[in-house]
Formats: C-alpha cells, sequence, structure tokens
C-alpha cells in the first residue's frame, strides 16, 4: 500500500538508514584523507594525535554498526534521532579538536551536522543542534584561549594565544551565526517541503476517494438499469391485470399500491441515475429568460400540489448562457420542488436573474418556507440526506453536479422559519446575431 510507506514514521526510519549509510562514508572518507595525509609527510603530528584519530573513527564505526543493528527495534525513532545527531555534534567538536582546534578547518562540519538534522527534524531539530553546536564550539575556543586545555595539532604553526582576543571573538561569533543561520534556513525549507509533500498526499487521498467514487459510481449506474427494466415490467403487468380482471375493491387498493410504489421506484432509480452518471451534456447557446419561463410554466402545470403557491419570476431579458438546456432545466426544476416543498399554501417562491460583473449572470431561487436548520446546512448536498418522510435526498446532490460540471455551485442561505434561498452565476456570452 502506498499510503502506509508515506507514514512520516516510516519515512524518518528511511532518512535514519540513509543517515547510518553516510556517517559510515564519512568516516572512511576521513580515514583515507589521513592515509593520504600520512603518505605526504607530516612528522609534527605527535603519535598520540594519530592514537585519537584513528580511536575516533573505530568509534563512528562502532557507533554506525551499533545503531545498524538496534533501528529496526527502536521504537521511539524521533529520540533515536535526536540522539544519533546529538551524538554527532560531539564527533564533529572531537575531529574540531584533533585537527587544531581554533585554528582547525572543519568547523563547516557543523554546518553539514545541521543541514541534514533539518532533514530529519525539521525546524525545532535544527535549531537544537545549532544550538548544540555553537555552546561546544564556544567552549572549546574559550578553554584553548585560557590555555585550560591543548588541541592536538595534526599541523604545526598557529597557536591561539598568538591571536588578538577580538579575533578569536569574531570567529567564535561567526561560526555561531553561521550555525543558527543555516539551521534557520534549512529548518525553513524542510518545513516548506514538509507542509508540501502533506497537501500532495492529502491530494493523492483526495483523488483515490474520486476514483473510487467514480467506479462505485458505475456500478450503482448498472444496478440500477437493471433494476428499472423489471420495474417497467411490473407495472405494465399489474395495469393490465387491473383492466382484464373483473372489479374487486379490496383487491384494487392492493394494484393501486403496487403501482404507486412502482412509481416512486422507478423515480427513485431515474433521480440516482442523474446523480451518479449524469447523460453528458450538449451544450447549446441558450436564453436565459426564455428557458426558465417555460420550465417555470412547466413546473405550475405539472405539480398538483403547488396550488396556493405562487411563483413570482424577475428575469433579466437576453442574457445568454452555454449550457445543456436539459441541465438547466433539472437544476431549476429541482430547486422549485424543494422551495415548493417548503412553503405552506400561501407561500412565496421568487425566482430571479440579474447580471453580475465579469460576465457572470447571477440566478436566485427563494422561498419564505419552513427554512434549513443549522445542523441539517452542510448535510444538505449529501445525496440520501433528506429531512423529508419520503424524500430521496438527491434533489441538491443533482443539482450540485450538475454545476460542478459547468465550474460552478450553489451558495445557500437559509433562516429557520423565515425562508431559503439558493443562488449560483453562470459564464455569460454574447447574444448570439
Ligand atoms: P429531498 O428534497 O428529497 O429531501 P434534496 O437533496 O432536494 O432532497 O434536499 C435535501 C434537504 O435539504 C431537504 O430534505 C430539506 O431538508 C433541505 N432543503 C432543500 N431545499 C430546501 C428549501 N428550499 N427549504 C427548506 N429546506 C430545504
Ligand atoms: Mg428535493
Amino acid at each position: 500500500m502506498p499510503s502506509s510507506s508515506n507514514k512520516p514514521e516510516n519515512d524518518l526510519y528511511h532518512k535514519l538508514k540513509w543517515l547510518i549509510l553516510f556517517r559510515v562514508v564519512f568516516a572512511l572518507l576521513l580515514l583515507g584523507s589521513n592515509i593520504t595525509l600520512q603518505f605526504s609527510e607530516r612528522p609534527s603530528s605527535p603519535a598520540w594525535s594519530l592514537q585519537v584519530f584513528y580511536g575516533l573513527v573505530v568509534a563512528i564505526f562502532l557507533l554506525s554498526f551499533y545503531y545498524a543493528l538496534i533501528l529496526k527495534h527502536v521504537k521511539r525513532k524521533l529520540l533515536f534521532a535526536y540522539i544519533q545527531i546529538g551524538t554527532d555534534t560531539f564527533v564533529v567538536t572531537t575531529i574540531l579538536f584533533i585537527t587544531g582546534s581554533f585554528a582547525s578547518i572543519f568547523s563547516f562540519l557543523y554546518l553539514v551536522v545541521i543541514i541534514y538534522s533539518s532533514m530529519l527534524l525539521f525546524r525545532r531539530g535544527s535549531m537544537v543542534m545549532a544550538v548544540l553546536c555553537s555552546i561546544q564550539y564556544g567552549i572549546m575556543v574559550d578553554l584553548e584561549y585560557f590555555g585550560i586545555i591543548n588541541p592536538l595539532y595534526m599541523k604545526e604553526g598557529i597557536v591561539i594565544g598568538d591571536y588578538d582576543w577580538r579575533h578569536v571573538f569574531f570567529k567564535v561569533m561567526i561560526t555561531m551565526i553561521a550555525c543558527f543561520a543555516v539551521a534557520f534556513l534549512s529548518g525553513f525549507l524542510s518545513e516548506q517541503l514538509r507542509r508540501t509533500r502533506k497537501k500532495l498526499l492529502a491530494l493523492e487521498d483526495r483523488v483515490d476517494r474520486v476514483e473510487k467514487m467514480a467506479y462505485m459510481g458505475e456500478m450503482a449506474a448498472g444496478i440500477t438499469h437493471e433494476i428499472k427494466n423489471p420495474l417497467a415490467s411490473l407495472s405494465g403487468s399489474i395495469q393490465i391485470l387491473r383492466k382484464e380482471i373483473p372489479y374487486n375493491p379490496e383487491h384494487d387498493k392492493l394494484m393501486q399500491i403496487v403501482l404507486r410504489e412502482t412509481d416512486r421506484l422507478s423515480t427513485l432509480a431515474n433521480n440516482f441515475l442523474l446523480f451518479a452518471k449524469p447523460p453528458i451534456g450538449k451544450i447549446e447557446k441558450i436564453e436565459l429568460e426564455s428557458t426558465l419561463t417555460e420550465t417555470i410554466k412547466l413546473f405550475e402545470k405539472g405539480r398538483a400540489d403547488t396550488t396556493g403557491v405562487s411563483i413570482a419570476s424577475e428575469l433579466f431579458s437576453n442574457v445568454w448562457i452555454e449550457m445543456d438546456p436539459t441541465h438547466l432545466r433539472q437544476v431549476i426544476w429541482n430547486l422549485l420542488l424543494n422551495a415548493a416543498e417548503a412553503v405552506e399554501s400561501g407561500g412565496l417562491i421568487r425566482i430571479k436573474t440579474y447580471p453580475l460583473k465579469h460576465d457572470y449572470a447571477g440566478i436566485e431561487i427563494s422561498d419564505n418556507g419552513h427554512g434549513i436548520k443549522e445542523e441539517s446546512m452542510q448535510s444538505i448536498f449529501d445525496p440520501f440526506f433528506t429531512t423529508k418522510p419520503s424524500g430521496t435526498g438527491l434533489g441538491l446532490s443533482i443539482v450540485h453536479r450538475i454545476l460542478e460540471s459547468y465550474n460552478t455551485w450553489l451558495d445557500v442561505e437559509s433562516k429557520v422559519d423565515r425562508g431559503t434561498k439558493f443562488t449560483f452565476k453562470l459564464k455569460r456570452i454574447d447574444p448570439p446575431t
């Protein structure tokens, strides 16, 4: 599974493996460089400084071996990483001490440690390492400056006492500032990288989900098709039976129930198909006013229970859009239906269109019905969410899906017992000549 290997714990595990390898390579390089130096005469190095040096290399090897051995079994990987990298800062200080402390050219190694600490431990870790490095460097140079310790010179010459204290102070400050600047920068970068990766993963998840939804939609659409055919023959057969057999009020009632329920089921199946697999639209240039007026008329005629409900329309004329007219009709129809179901008799539904900035047209359908409760608000677009005893909960999801395919969406405002207003906008086009 890709998602399991992307977990941060796992991520740290892989990085730690690389770090251990990197450390071994580093120790090898250190060893190699010293051997070459040995061959090109270095008489001034005292033998015991070499012993310390070899001891250090062996210690790094042993530590790496130990780390590699326990890496798999360590539960608290983050703490483990802190300990490893913290130890590295001490190793670097020792290298500096052997190679001349204040005079050593290896102080840049602190920066290397800080940079990879930011890759594993992010901003906080790199700051912690910068503090550790600064303290160690400061203490080492101070002790040397006051003659408490004597660095092991691999190289003859420079003695700290030769310098002015200001020069020493300056160099320590510069090193410390460099440590913090690098910690800040690399911490910042890795923090950003981490955030971007997180976003990417979330996006990947969403794409997965959408893919799965699409697949399920396909399947559900297939099944729904299979349900629709037997339903049609069922209701057809009952209708024939009803005509053929002698009238019996009891039986007639039962057959009516069958007819009513098959009708309901097939409406549900049709609606579900619209939602799960909306037909690909045939985009046409349409004029809003005439299309909406026609839809409103059909709606008023088609619904017996809209008596007592009046529809007031305020439509801008000569506004053109590009859309499949059946899509537009479906959207308006579903919104009108919900509005009509929300108002009692005597209620008022308003439908308005108006021009908007940037070549858009706004469409608004409002009612003075019972409104939507706060807690329902975030669910009304979910398929199958309904507050009605015989609702399907598909009306708004269909609207949402259709509008989505035109890169627009529904906005809703509602006050309980006062009414609801749905708005959306569509891109306007120039009237065809
Ligand atoms: P259905 O109409 O089958 O319930 P919809 O998806 O069309 O499904 O609507 C979902 C829910 O949103 C409704 O059950 C209702 O609670 C709420 N709703 C939608 N439109 C309105 C409206 N105009 N007024 C009040 N409630 C509404
Ligand atoms: Mg509805």
